[in-house]
């Protein structure tokens, strides 16, 4: 018999929920803009929050003013750890574009305002309610409960959870990540779908050189570097790299597909056809920001960024470098990528590649879904979860090298229309209030039967 998973009484949830929205509103008033980051002293108040209730934890520097806050609620081990993690430190804020102060934990028309309000210091205090709730309450746990808030997430993570894997790799061992990008609500056709990100792309970041004849820029040149240089970018930024239906885009498009009215999920459903595809993505979807991140989840992206050459207006260079922003779907290797990519510009290039990070994902039918769906319909009846890719890098690409499965988890219930995505790095960074007690309540829900059920 499966042990009924802790709950707690209702009366408690309100004092709960003022709790976390003034831990909260402090959070973000720490400036932790990256660069330079400064998350010390965020993960200091975040310590002193632990410490009033016996709470174990280090606070790990990995540069002068850049830590990490690691903690740990043990187990009996009959299960393997289970991790959440959040980053502490956020992108610029353009302050004359802003109704309220980005570092003032502003609380008005029912939203919390703030740089980091939804990437991702909500995801750090939902964490945090959700431990201490669980120590308060002597919650007999079979697994390890770790929760990690770290720096630099948003300039690659060299100082935030990729340096913890690589220098305290058993502080964060886990076999379940929660973290972003993921459990966000957005309501279409009256049905609440909270995509989980069970994917996200690889890196392949390449450098282009094209060699030319030198000479003078009074003579005719057909064969000069910048030109070459020049039909490489325009190559790249026109035209297509290959068709591939991963089993994470498929089931993206399989579950939108099946909660869409007829003829609406006929047509999404074509995406995944190797000979439709195009024609759905360029004529047929309506929402080009979607039919973008479809794109995205279909292929191999290569987008030129950085174009070199030449230095004086009549002197031909003998050289000219084009730098790539190359992103691999699941299961692509480098070789897979240079293979697509020369096929497109021709082999008379030199490619030295920059940086490469595969692809991380994990299995579509993970059953720790099944448990997000039970919960989020538990208090949201129209709930849908829909696994989904995310065509960027989080902090997962660092914790999957452990072999941890990570899956984009920091539920929040939005209104109708809320562009969540448009206020990430953007200006009013807000977050409903409603909103983020339901996903305190979400997440601790969802991590007490996942650390007390069998
Ligand atoms: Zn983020």
């Amino acid at each position: 018999m499966a042990k009924e998973p802790l709950s707690i009484p209702e009366s408690e949830w309100k004092a709960v929920f003022d709790e976390s929205l003034e831990y909260f509103r402090n959070l973000l008033r720490f400036d932790t803009t990256n660069p330079p980051g400064n998350e010390r002293e965020a993960c200091e108040y975040l310590g002193a929050i632990l410490e009033k209730e016996r709470i174990d934890y280090e606070i790990l520097e990995s540069a002068p003013r850049r830590a990490n806050l690691v903690c740990r609620l043990r187990g009996d081990g009959s299960l393997p750890p289970l991790l959440l993690n959040a980053h502490l430190d956020v992108v610029a804020a353009e302050r004359p574009y802003w109704t309220h102060d980005p570092f003032g934990g502003v609380l008005a028309d029912g939203f919390v305002w703030g740089r980091g309000a939804l990437d991702m210091k909500h995801m750090a205090i939902m964490s945090l309610m959700t431990v201490i709730l669980l120590s308060r309450h002597k919650a007999g746990l079979k697994r390890d409960l770790v929760f990690a808030a770290v720096a630099d997430e948003e300039t690659g993570g060299g100082y935030g959870s990729g340096w913890l894997v690589e220098q305290h790799p058993e502080k964060v061992r886990a076999e379940y990540a929660l973290g972003e990008i993921g459990g966000f609500s957005r309501i279409a056709d009256g049905k609440h779908f909270y995509p989980v990100q069970i994917a996200e792309k690889g890196i392949c970041w390449l450098r282009l050189k094209a060699k030319g004849a030198p000479g003078h820029g009074s003579l005719p040149n057909w064969e000069g570097a910048v030109g070459k240089i020049g039909k490489a970018a325009q190559r790249l930024g026109s035209q297509r790299l290959p068709f591939h239906c991963t089993p994470q885009a498929a089931v993206f498009v399989e579950t939108m597909a099946g909660h869409q009215p007829f003829p609406k999920g006929l047509v999404l459903r074509q995406v995944l056809n190797r000979r439709l595809s195009r024609l759905i993505l360029d004529k047929i979807i309506p929402d080009k920001g979607l039919a973008r991140m479809l794109y995205a989840t279909l292929h191999n992206t290569a987008n030129p960024t950085i174009i070199r050459g030449g230095e004086k207006v009549n002197v031909l260079p003998s050289e000219a470098t084009l730098e790539v922003d190359g992103r691999v779907l699941p299961g692509q290797t480098r070789e897979d990528f240079l293979r697509e990519v020369t096929a497109v510009i021709g082999d008379d290039y030199e490619i030295e590649i920059l940086e490469f990070k595969p692809a991380v994902w994990a299995p579509p039918d993970d059953p720790i879904l099944g448990a997000m769906s039970d919960v989020l319909r538990h208090h949201d009846p129209s709930a849908v979860v829909v696994p989904n890719m995310v065509p960027g890098f989080t902090d997962a690409s660092h914790y999957s090298r452990l072999g941890t499965r990570c899956f984009g988890f920091s539920p929040v219930k939005l209104p109708e229309g809320f562009h969540f995505i448009d206020l990430m790095h953007g200006h009013n960074e807000r977050i409903p209030v409603e909103g983020f007690f339901f996903g305190v309540r979400v997440l601790f829900d969802l991590v007490a039967r996942l650390c007390t059920e069998r």
